[in-house]
């Protein structure tokens, strides 16, 4: 071996010891996350619009954010459902009580695919049109959907600038679902300035990558 080879073997073999030990991570973060799989729930759908502020009603709001959502968990290698992929809700045809069935069916759905952690998706409505910011709820005494609702927050506060505190709830989709479960209302349709960006396409990605960090963040740790 020459000198010039021998210089770019010792690189190569310098640049071999960098690279696979970084391959090698990178990898088994990926396979980890394969292991996981993630049900989104876009609230309503259909006749029921859930809250609106003129036009812009809740339903579409949360069935967009569901779908990059889904986009952006599966560009992480996470196994990832979706409750629902258009503007219909869950009731059967001929329902007499279409809210109550479709929540029926919302939880038999979500509960048929065994999944690991459930992510609801809704958006608020105040009276005050002061109130603004995503905020996550978690289910009541069960400290892991705590866990999850707070790495959720977290990286929702780093988008809102706010600094909201995690809430937990015993809504009826907590109380009869499996999985580990986080409902985020991703921010108030009755404020002007965080209407115009839920409306947004831009804001509805961004709100969905800030979603699936947090769901990196708690799987990670
Ligand atoms: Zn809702």
């Amino acid at each position: 071996m020459n000198k010039m080879s021998f210089i770019l073997f010792e690189f190569i073999t310098l640049l071999s010891l960098i690279i696979v030990p970084f391959h090698i991570k990178q990898s088994e973060r990926v396979n980890s996350l394969m292991q996981y799989s993630i049900v989104i729930d876009p609230g309503h759908g259909g006749k029921d619009n859930g809250c609106n502020y003129g036009d812009v009603v809740e339903d579409e709001i949360n069935l967009n954010i569901g779908k990059y959502l889904f986009e952006e968990l599966i560009n992480n290698n996470f196994i990832v459902y979706l409750t629902r992929d258009d503007d219909y809700d869950l009731a059967y045809n001929n329902s007499e009580n279409r809210k109550n069935d479709d929540l029926k069916n919302r939880v038999s759905i979500i509960n048929g695919f065994n999944a690991d952690i459930l992510i609801s998706l809704h958006v608020n409505y105040y009276q005050s049109e002061e109130v603004k910011g995503p905020m996550v709820y978690y289910r009541y005494n069960d400290e892991k959907s705590k866990e999850l609702a707070t790495c959720i927050q977290d990286n929702l506060n780093e988008l809102s600038g706010l600094k909201k505190k995690v809430h937990s709830d015993d809504f009826y989709l907590f109380r009869k679902t499996l999985c580990l479960a986080c409902l985020v209302e991703c921010g108030f349709i009755s404020n002007k300035e965080e209407r115009n960006k839920l409306t947004s396409d831009i804001y509805q990605k961004m709100m969905s990558k800030q979603i699936a960090n947090g769901i990196i963040d708690y799987l990670s740790n």
